[in-house]
């Protein structure tokens, strides 16, 4: 044979695999029950403890992830590496006291700070006894620029007092509603954990002086500030509904000071990118999250939050994607276009890895074709108990009617799913277009499919396990979305948003 001859073959191999004439079928079969099984025993083992974003967990997942990706073959695309680290911020109680009467309050034992101010320096302030912060109440008083204190039964609503007393422009709010220290202690204890564990955002929070806030106290404290009792603040304020009109208290003091600090969370997204041929500079991007919501804080037993479904099912069914195109390309037959394979953190926070992502992206997002997006695809909700294997489809006919038949006809063509649409409208009350990784690409206006299995009794809890998982129905949704990337990886024409 000539070296003629061997080019004409080439070149013939090469269209064969370019012009998606190739076989997905064999690839397709690539992924496997037991493969995502034993990956999916891992990234939701006890050992991952809940893959809560930032912490060891879900580094420990991270690892794994892209030890998969080097051993396929892809290549780390963001600087050489497979990760593209971030920070995340939260702001927490800093240095929060408050002195009356010759004794000092610390946070969260006898006061409780609820507020994002950094008040400069200690504030000393005169505060106005309203009672029970009713209209009438304000009546005879003055609180411009002072503290005012409200007595409120516990289960009384205290944003409203708050309100009614800035309205008047009080300075600080201070809120008593409980009875005893130890009831006070039991309260400050369920805001610590709450005050604490704040949200985690992308945006360095800012400190501030204008969002003042408010104290809740507790009774000693009070009696602190106007040098008097609680029987005798009750008296003053009034008792039962039809009160006499509130006595006045002395004028108290106090000097308080308040301060944020910003607390800085380390996490990736852990990225695999696949060269495609001919239409290398279009990227597909498949994600799934793989962070999860980490340890419950007290309770008994079980208190590991595993995410086998949420999202275990999503992160190894992109991890056997992978696999299966990989092996296409080593054959010669790998995807026209390119492919990211894309595990993100901080989705559980507020799909923080995407957006990150989609505000850096380390493939232009003119080029980016499609994001297919898996999250929970690894179980039955109670509505498909008895179904045949199913899937809910979000999303795919939003931007690109194009997209939606190719999934459609994918599917009819091999897979075979029934495609549930409840969750499709914008306007279903659980809102689930909105509500996970690929909806930061939509917003980019890049077309997008959510795969889904349901919201389910062990949502969000530790019983949501890997014995629970379907894995043959796992891997048909997989397959699903594997024959779904493949046409749109190969077909020539890049799907597009509709009227573009
Ligand atoms: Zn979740």
């Amino acid at each position: 044979m000539t070296k003629r001859y061997y080019l004409f073959l080439g070149l013939l191999l090469y269209n064969l695999g370019a012009g998606g004439q190739a076989d997905p079928k064999a690839y397709a079969n690539l992924i496997t029950p037991a493969a995502l099984k034993e990956n999916l025993s891992i990234i939701a083992s006890d050992a991952m403890e809940g893959r809560e974003t930032g912490t060891r967990g879900q580094k420990m997942a991270a690892a794994f992830i892209s030890d998969h990706f080097e051993k396929r073959g892809l290549k780390p695309p963001v600087n050489g590496s497979y990760y593209q680290h971030f920070d995340l911020y939260r702001s927490v109680p800093g240095e929060v006291y408050l002195t009356a009467g010759g004794s000092r309050y610390k946070n969260f034992e006898d006061i409780v700070y609820y507020g994002k101010d950094n008040s400069a320096g200690e504030v000393p302030l005169s505060v106005v006894f309203a009672g029970r912060g009713r209209a009438d109440d304000y009546s005879q008083l003055d609180v411009a620029g002072k503290g005012v204190l409200i007595m409120l039964p516990q289960e009384g609503n205290y944003r409203e007092a708050i309100a009614a007393a800035r309205s008047k422009n009080a300075a600080m709010v201070f809120v008593l509603n409980t009875k005893t220290r130890e009831e006070f202690k039991e309260y400050a204890q369920q805001f610590e954990s709450f005050l604490t564990e704040g949200r985690l955002s992308l945006k360095k929070p800012q400190s501030t002086n204008s969002s003042a806030g408010m104290f809740f106290i507790a009774p000693g404290v009070a009696e602190k500030i106007f040098s008097t009792t609680i029987e005798k603040l009750n008296v003053a304020a009034g008792e039962g509904d039809r009160k006499p009109a509130l006595k006045k208290v002395a004028a108290g003091k106090l000097a308080y000071k308040t301060t944020v600090d910003v607390k800085t969370v380390k996490t990736e997204n852990v990225l695999g990118y696949l060269e495609g041929t001919d239409k290398k500079d279009e990227v597909i991007v498949i994600t799934a999250h793989y962070d999860h919501i980490g340890k419950k804080s007290k309770g008994q037993g079980d208190l590991i939050n595993n995410g086998a479904d949420d999202d275990g099912s999503g992160t190894v069914t992109v991890l056997q994607l992978a696999t299966a195109f990989a092996q296409a390309k080593k054959d010669g037959k790998g995807p026209r276009r390119s492919i990211l394979f894309m595990t993100v953190a901080g989705e559980e926070n507020g799909l923080l890895g995407s957006e990150y992502y989609t505000q850096y992206p380390v493939f232009p997002l003119a080029k980016t074709v499609v994001n297919l997006n898996i999250d929970m695809v690894g179980r039955r909700d109670e509505q498909h108990k008895e179904s045949p294997p199913y899937v809910y489809v979000i999303g795919a006919d939003k931007l690109s009617s194009t997209l939606h038949e190719v999934n459609e006809s994918m599917n009819r063509k091999n897979t075979n799913l029934v495609f549930d649409y409840t969750y499709n409208d914008e306007d279903h009350p659980a809102r689930l277009y909105y509500r996970s990784d690929h909806w930061n690409f939509a917003q980019k206006d890049i077309p997008i499919i959510f795969y889904f299995d349901g919201i389910h009794e062990d949502y969000h809890m530790p019983s949501d396990e890997v014995e629970k998982i379907e894995f043959d129905l796992l891997t048909m949704r997989a397959k699903c979305v594997f024959f779904t990337a493949w046409e749109i990886a190969n077909r020539e024409e890049r799907i597009k948003p509709d009227g573009k």
